[in-house]
């Protein structure tokens, strides 16, 4: 609904967020499949576990951020600021981490030399091409356990990028596309560069709350 914001509401045997202290400890879920301790919302890739006395719960970015919660290391409490700081450095280092993880699972089944060129691109850039992204996921979807392509970030800001996808066969467009934001979709789809399943991935969002796309 326009205007109007979800309200989270903590369930009561949580109490005081600030009675919560950051163990960082992150997961990354690469088929975006956790959900919140606290707030409950589903669909999460990094939880960050927080702890009470004897208890421990994941909770989500957004949670993370709305929260004063505890954190020390070594004993020494940290500020809000310092905590802040400490958890954009580990969530950017496990996510980069994660995706060198997939990327040499790839690597490990294909011969094609085109990934390898990708594992060096991504080490480069931290963000795959169009094409490249084109390439790794047609490998990465053979791998026996599911991963969402959105876990990698797409270059699209060039013209140079922007042409680079228009020119990319339908099927590697369709591979590619459900790893783009909507913000990025919005402007490919501007370019007339979207691939033609659109009209199938809003008729199943709409439907089941889902995207589900086969290609
Ligand atoms: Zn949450």
């Amino acid at each position: 609904m326009p205007g109007s914001r979800l309200r989270y509401r903590l369930h009561e045997a949580i109490g005081k967020p600030g009675d919560w202290s950051l163990s960082w400890s992150l997961a990354d879920d690469v088929t975006f499949g956790t959900c919140c301790g606290f707030c409950g919302q589903e669909r999460q890739r990094v939880t960050y576990e927080v702890e009470r006395d004897a208890q421990s719960l994941w909770i989500c970015q957004r949670c993370v951020g709305r929260y004063d919660l505890g954190g020390a290391i070594d004993g020494v409490r940290l500020n809000p600021q310092a905590i802040r700081a400490q958890l954009h450095g580990l969530t950017a280092r496990l996510k980069q981490q994660t995706c060198r993880d997939v990327i040499s699972q790839c690597l490990g089944a294909t011969d094609d030399p085109t990934i390898l060129e990708v594992a060096l691109h991504f080490d480069r850039n931290l963000q795959l091409s169009p094409s490249y992204a084109a390439s790794l996921f047609s490998v990465m979807m053979t791998l026996p356990k599911p991963i969402d392509r959105r876990i990698f970030e797409i270059q699209t800001r060039s013209k140079a990028h922007q042409s680079e996808f228009g020119e990319l066969d339908h099927a590697s467009r369709s591979l590619v596309w459900l790893a783009l934001t909507p913000q990025q979709q919005r402007r490919l789809t501007g370019l007339g560069f979207a691939p033609r399943m659109r009209a199938r991935i809003a008729a199943n969002r709409s439907s089941n709350g889902q995207i589900s796309v086969t290609i």
